[in-house]
């Protein structure tokens, strides 16, 4: 199983990338596009010998808590091509996948090892798969963000920073799909959206002014999406939320953790009052929700 980034698959893809597909067993994640992309059906999955054995025993001052046997591993990869030289720079030297999976090692208690990387895809997406327990990032769904952010105003510069904050929320939803299958949680819903709100819970209430700047982000992201895919065939199939909901939520997380903080979002008009009063209630539901969730697999 592998949840990506870009959903459905054009009718007019080529027996390789059917093939491609096939092997690959992925399902879609964090973006609805209207553009050519790839996706990937569910695959049986299959079990992965874990780098980590299992030896960790509950402490007795936490006997509720799950054993720890693994934990995000950065993988490092090769750069294979030059467009990317910028992106792969800046992810290496300022340490990015290291600094996210310390700080998640910090925080969680992983049954096993979880992979994360950014590399070129040849795909505009990011995914977890399951069939190697892997979070990948890949260098054309940042170009694409950029791409996003620029037509919709931003300069290159400014551009290529919300390009960043939006991708730590497409890395958290992604991480989200790897929570759920290594926990086993159970999902009454959709799970791209509790992937979603996943995302918006920890970058809002663990990651400070960077987790609002990030959320904020990715709603101007999935606005400028729906704005300039409008005159596409929309996928109304698609197991994601469509851009203008993911919009419109990922605005109602951030006021609903903070209205009078965030009074702007309501007052100029980006959500409608008649969603914005039930966003503190949303929010709280999620939060309560995912703590619940996750507190056996909390470290701290
Ligand atoms: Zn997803």
């Amino acid at each position: 199983m592998k949840s990506a980034w870009f959903p459905l698959m054009p009718e007019n893809r080529s027996n390789l990338l059917l093939a491609a597909i096939l092997l690959a067993m992925v399902m879609g994640c964090v973006f609805r596009s209207d553009r050519e992309t790839m996706s990937r059906p569910e695959s049986s999955e299959l079990p992965v010998a874990s780098a980590s054995p299992v030896t960790a025993q509950p402490t007795p001052e936490s006997p509720t808590k799950k054993p720890d046997a693994g934990d995000f591993v950065v993988e490092q990869q090769d750069l294979s091509v030059a467009r990317f030289q910028r992106l792969d720079n800046q992810v290496k030297t300022e340490k990015m996948l290291e600094k996210a999976a310390d700080r998640l090692n910090q925080a969680l208690i992983l049954p096993h090892d979880i992979l994360i990387r950014a590399r070129s895809c040849g795909e505009q997406n990011a995914f977890y798969d399951a069939k190697d327990r892997s979070v990948t990032v890949c260098f054309e769904m940042m170009e694409r963000f950029h791409g996003v952010f620029r037509a919709g105003g931003e300069s290159e510069e400014r551009a290529y920073e919300k390009m960043f904050d939006a991708m730590r929320f497409v890395f958290l939803h992604e991480v989200g799909h790897a929570l759920i299958d290594a926990y086993k949680l159970p999902v009454a819903g959709n799970e791209e959206d509790a992937a979603d709100r996943l995302a918006a819970y920890v970058n809002l209430t663990e990651l400070g002014e960077d987790g609002v700047k990030a959320v904020y982000a990715a709603s101007d992201a999935f606005n400028l999406e729906a704005k300039q895919s409008a005159s596409a065939k929309r996928k109304f199939a698609d197991e994601h939320l469509l851009n203008e909901q993911r919009f419109y939520t990922s605005l109602c997380m951030i006021y609903g953790s903070d209205a009078s903080k965030h009074a702007r979002i309501v007052d100029a008009g980006y959500l409608p009052k008649e969603r914005a009063v039930r966003c503190r209630n949303e929010y709280q539901r999620t939060v309560e929700s995912w703590r619940s969730l996750l507190e056996p697999w909390r470290k701290r």
